[in-house]
């Protein structure tokens, strides 16, 4: 089963593409429920929200020790969350990913856009739409982040380990391809279960 943490943001569209992979998925809100899950999702939305709810649950500790075995996938604000080190000290972000981010580093809403970009994973190169929204720049990456995809110079797909974080919103546009890669293919976690 993959959770999804359900604090703010679009939690519930990345629900639907992991049940379209076939996965048992759960809404998660409590740090309790972290036991019941073999991945985690942290969904966009916005990252000061996300982070004043998890502080106000406990929920830092509980997700940093998850992580410790278990995969995670962070998309834009998601992936703030992931960081060690960013722009913004209204953020507890959680030191998952050894990457430093500049959020909002594309402009306001009105400055949001949607690209192609190409992807390298597994050894395949994959060619998917990216919507960026208000999206982060991930200005600094550490030696054991391996970058899997750039737009115009800037890095966009970064995995550590068995975690991945994308700069931008994968599930805006019903792509699979990254939770497929990160929960079935990286981790093979069992549908059935
Ligand atoms: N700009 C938002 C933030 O900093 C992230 C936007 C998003 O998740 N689409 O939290």
């Amino acid at each position: 089963m993959i959770g999804v943490l359900a604090l703010q943001g679009d939690y519930s569209k990345h629900i639907e593409i992991l049940q379209m992979l076939n996965f048992k998925t759960m809404e998660i809100r409590y740090p309790k429920e972290l036991s019941l899950i073999e991945g985690l999702v942290i969904p966009g939305g916005e990252s000061t929200t996300i982070s004043d709810l998890m502080a106000r649950s406990n929920f830092h500790s509980p997700i940093k020790t998850f992580a410790k075995k278990k995969p995670i996938l962070g998309t834009c604000a998601g992936l703030i969350m992931m960081s060690k080190n960013l722009s913004d000290d209204r953020i507890k972000s959680l030191d998952i990913l050894d990457i430093s981010v500049d959020r909002n580093a594309y402009g306001r809403q009105i400055d949001s856009f949607i690209d192609q970009i190409e992807v390298s994973l597994n050894g395949k190169q994959n060619n998917v739409l990216a919507p960026f929204i208000r999206a982060p720049k991930i200005n600094k990456v550490g030696k054991n982040v391996k970058i899997l995809s750039y737009y115009k110079n800037e890095p966009v797909v970064v995995k550590q380990g068995h975690h991945l974080g994308l700069a931008f919103h994968p599930e805006l546009v019903n792509t699979t391809l990254f939770h497929k890669y990160i929960f079935s293919e990286q981790f093979e976690i069992s549908h059935a279960t």
